[in-house]
């Protein structure tokens, strides 16, 4: 017997049918013996109704109450999924986060989860239950409601299969696992049989959203492999595992795009130390993380500064800039919501030079302007006009001989 963790995302879950075929795969694992915890997301396009809603009623809505708003969806998907096995004869019962309870800090819009009890959910399973966790909320020490920020679902699966020490962690998608490159974009994309943590950290991170990033840290730090697979076939899937001596043949293992990130300058600041603390500090202060961060300085002595945000973050940020620009005195401040950031990865880079050349020279063959740069081990990124996504996405694909064909 193998205590099971599956999560099944938006699309899964779309609908009344979907959610009986999702039912009749987590019946199938509990038949054969295994205990379930299942994690859900919210049926798809609901997270992103509520999410208009709120932004209707006011330019920046209260967060606690985003959270509470929010999480809303999920509760709707654990009652449908758990009423649905039920009806097929299952014991089930559905957990909010609250109740299971996942607790979390307090940074609501994006809580990380803290611990997570186990005594309630291990209680069930002994019983037989199967249990239905609501993904991508929690609970913060004083009882607020909180959510993992967008796609959270993943970590939330992550951390309970974590907590419970699970045997399997299987995260269900509309896709049969880790491409290449995302597949709806690039149709040459290959799917990867298996992926270092590190990798699919860095591909996370940069806008592959197959796997929020927090669920990859969780999975790294406590060793919990996890199986990306489609809920709409059987399919053997990724496994995303540490890393071992195959995966470093590979020069670029993954390309990912991100389109929701903006762009915004702080022009002509006299050069004088302390001017990126004291842009950046009351940015952090408003929990707003800076992504890509350029800073160039002019021979007339002032200096350039510019940074990326989400665009979740981008007005906000944009606002605290303008103030922040007028104590460092700046002339002005640019912004660009356009732009979209396209980075190659692979552990095979730290060993190989002239990958970053090789990225520059396709690009430019294609007549595409690069607007920032910025590398790691084993990364490039690239900002580059929103438009040419697609396009830089394919190029590059092709120029790495990535293609599955
Ligand atoms: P879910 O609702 O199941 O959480 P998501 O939409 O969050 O699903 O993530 C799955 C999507 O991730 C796919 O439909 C695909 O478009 C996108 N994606 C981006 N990059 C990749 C990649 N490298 N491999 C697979 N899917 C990717
Ligand atoms: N429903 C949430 C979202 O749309 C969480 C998730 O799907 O993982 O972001
Ligand atoms: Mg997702």
């Amino acid at each position: 017997m193998a205590l099971v963790v599956q999560k099944y995302g938006g699309t899964s879950m779309g609908s009344i049918e979907r959610i009986k075929n999702v039912a009749k795969r987590v019946a199938k694992g509990f038949d054969e013996g295994n205990e379930m915890v299942v994690v859900v997301s919210a049926m798809s396009g609901e997270t992103n109704k509520l999410v208009a809603l709120a932004n209707e009623t006011c330019e920046f809505p209260d967060l606690r109450e985003y959270d509470v708003l929010v999480a809303a969806g999920e509760q709707v998907s654990i009652a449908l999924l758990s009423m649905t096995l039920i009806g097929m004869g299952y014991k089930a019962k559905s957990y909010h986060g609250w109740q299971v309870p996942i607790i979390t800090d307090s940074v609501s819009s994006k809580a990380r989860i803290e611990e997570i009890p186990d005594e309630k959910v291990r209680a069930d399973l002994k019983n037989g239950v199967i249990v239905i966790v609501a993904g991508f909320q929690g609970i913060d020490r004083q009882g607020n409601v909180t959510t993992l920020g967008r796609g959270g679902s993943d970590t939330s699966a992550v951390a309970m299969a974590a907590a419970l020490k699970a045997d399997v962690c299987e995260i269900y998608t509309d896709v049969d696992g880790v491409y290449t490159t995302d597949p709806n974009i690039c149709t040459d994309a290959r799917k990867v049989e298996k992926i270092s943590y590190d990798e699919m950290l860095e591909l996370a991170s940069l806008g592959a959203k197959v796997l929020q990033i927090r669920s990859v840290e969780f999975a790294k730090k406590y060793n919990v492999d996890i199986h990306v697979r489609s809920s709409f076939n059987d399919n053997q899937g990724t496994m995303v595992t540490k890393e071992d001596k195959d995966m470093e043949a590979v020069l670029v293992s993954g390309i990912a795009y991100d389109k929701n990130e903006a762009k915004i300058a702080v022009m002509h600041v006299p050069d004088k130390p302390g001017i990126a603390a004291k842009l950046l500090t009351p940015l952090s202060d408003a929990n707003i993380s800076v992504d890509m961060i350029v800073q160039n300085v002019s021979q007339s002595g002032s200096t350039d500064f510019t940074f990326t945000v989400t665009k979740a973050d981008f007005k906000k940020a944009l606002m605290i800039t303008n103030e922040a620009a007028k104590i460092v005195e700046a002339k002005e401040v640019i912004s660009d919501e356009n732009i979209s950031k396209i980075s190659i990865v692979g552990v095979g880079m730290r060993s190989h030079a002239g990958v970053a050349t090789k990225m520059f020279q396709t690009l430019a063959q294609e007549g595409i302007n690069i607007q920032m740069i910025s590398t790691s081990e084993i990364k490039v990124s690239v900002v580059i006009d929103a438009k040419y996504t697609e396009l830089a996405v394919r190029v590059l694909h092709d120029a790495f001989g990535m293609s599955g064909k």
